[in-house]
């Protein structure tokens, strides 16, 4: 499977790492407010109930500077930092952000789970049917659940897991050239 266009939602520059985390979770933001400061990674961990640590650090890190990320990766990637870690550490790491909602895990059909930083917006998806690259898209009513179902079965609703799917751009202009 190609990725031809992967870069444009790849990473981004390190020095905009904490300005996005202003982006990425309410906390962050509510933290920003309060002190006028950006948190740090370590302050962030510890505003939610989580011990600082190393790989801890690290993984905030990479998710920090954007995307969807396989667990694959973000391994590769806490391996450039850290001198040993395991992938069940990394496992771990990712289950222990993401219950303290400073990563969310997405899985559409058909790709491995991944992971992000932007968190506590009910943002959607958009996934190409083609080369599999995935785009963020606001919420357009913002909280969940933004749709309203025909009946509900006497359940109370919190969430619609909206996907998009589609060919992307890079996919369409290929496919017009057949
Ligand atoms: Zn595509
Ligand atoms: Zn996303
Ligand atoms: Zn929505």
């Amino acid at each position: 499977m190609r990725y031809p266009h992967s870069e444009i939602l790849g990473t981004v520059a390190p020095a905009t790492y904490l300005v996005l985390f202003l982006n990425r979770s309410k906390l962050a933001a509510e933290m920003e407010v309060m002190s006028g400061e950006t948190p740090t990674p370590t302050e962030l961990l510890r505003a939610h109930g989580l011990r600082v640590t190393k790989p801890r650090l690290a993984v905030l890190g990479i998710l920090s500077r954007g995307g969807h990320l396989e667990v694959d990766e973000i391994t590769r990637q806490a391996r450039e930092d850290l001198n040993s870690v395991s992938t069940q550490a990394i496992y771990d790491v990712l289950a222990a952000l993401a219950r303290a909602g400073l990563a969310r895990r997405i899985e559409p059909a058909g790709s491995p789970a991944r992971y992000e930083a932007r968190t506590g917006d009910n943002h959607h998806h958009i996934v190409c049917r083609a080369c599999g690259v995935i785009a963020d898209v606001d919420c357009a009513v913002g909280s969940a659940p933004c749709l309203d179902p025909s009946q509900t079965h006497g359940f109370e609703l919190d969430e619609a897991e909206v996907t998009y799917w589609g060919l992307c751009p890079a996919c369409r202009a290929l496919a017009a050239q057949d």
